[in-house]
């Protein structure tokens, strides 16, 4: 597997294959997972050439804590990828990516009202910073497809809004979310939960499965409320939201004859935020 650092060597590297191969990029922050893993083994059935990026974009983390205790174990990362028979890895560096950084770039596009529900409400500004570091990972990359986890439900819809900002001529791909034989979703942050947080961060899945099973059976309202319910009865647990809403607007929907509504949810277990979704 090629390791790259900088984009003059990965435009090297694909010049050559560009007319005879169809390119797929895989973004991830690495910390990588089977849930990574599923997305480059779909876009190797899908695709000729996969490439993965592995990038901790320090421009979408609102709380500094965050970023600096988000994991990197990247020798790890890379026999993971080696193993899955990656074609290359990307793995800049800061300066790489944003040559004034610290200072901070001039960008922003309009993702649209979605940007700022969910997600985009507890993370002011996290969207500009995802669109950003993608917009420049397409441009390095110059991929004919991306794969992105619908475990990011609200990032996959922000990324193709940036896709058709600018036009680009890259397929957006949504793949299945991976998930713990208890249903717990994947995620690098599960690392972080002590033994009692992962036992209960499965209230999440479960109280998203018990809407999905119960939909169209009890009102929307009663859905909402035994999800909600589920949720702050276990103690250390923190809602943020939980909603059943559209999937393009995000809007919590009115009545269950809507078409494809997802059921996202957000919340604190421990001191780790964890987020899941499940179509309806
Ligand atoms: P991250 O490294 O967390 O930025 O994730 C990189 C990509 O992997 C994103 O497109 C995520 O949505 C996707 N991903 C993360 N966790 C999962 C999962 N459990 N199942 C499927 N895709 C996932």
């Amino acid at each position: 597997m090629e390791i790259i650092h900088t984009i003059a060597a990965l435009k090297t590297l694909l010049a050559p294959l560009k007319a005879t191969s169809k390119i797929a990029l895989v973004p991830t922050m690495g910390a990588l997972h089977k849930g990574h893993l599923s997305l480059i083994k779909l876009a190797q059935q899908e695709t000729d050439i996969v490439i993965c990026s592995i990038f901790v974009n320090p421009t979408q983390f609102t709380d500094p804590k965050d970023l600096e205790k988000y994991p990197r174990p990247l020798a790890h990362d890379i026999q993971l990828l080696e193993e899955v028979g990656c074609f290359a890895v990307f793995m800049p560096t800061v300066k790489e990516m944003y040559p004034s950084f610290p200072v901070p770039e001039d960008w922003h596009i309009d993702l649209g009202e979605a940007e700022f529900v969910l997600e985009g409400e507890f993370r002011k500004g996290h969207y500009q910073g995802v669109t950003q570091i993608v917009k420049k990972l397409f441009d390095a990359v110059g991929p004919d497809t991306a794969f992105f986890g619908q475990k990011d439900f609200q990032q996959v819809l922000m990324i193709k809004n940036m896709v058709s900002h600018f036009s680009l001529p890259i397929e957006i791909v949504s793949c299945p979310i991976v998930r713990e034989d208890d249903g717990l979703a994947m995620s690098s942050r599960n690392i972080h939960l002590s033994a009692q947080d992962r036992k209960n961060a499965l209230v999440l899945s479960r109280s998203l499965q018990y809407v999905k099973d119960h939909y169209g059976k009890e009102s929307l309202g009663s859905l909402i409320d035994h999800a909600r319910r589920q949720i702050n009865g276990i103690p250390g647990v923190e809602l943020d939201y939980f909603t059943i809403a559209d999937p393009n607007t995000l809007q919590p929907i009115k009545d269950q004859d809507h078409p494809h509504p997802v059921a996202l949810v957000a919340a604190k277990v421990g001191e780790t935020r964890l987020i899941d979704n499940m179509l309806m």
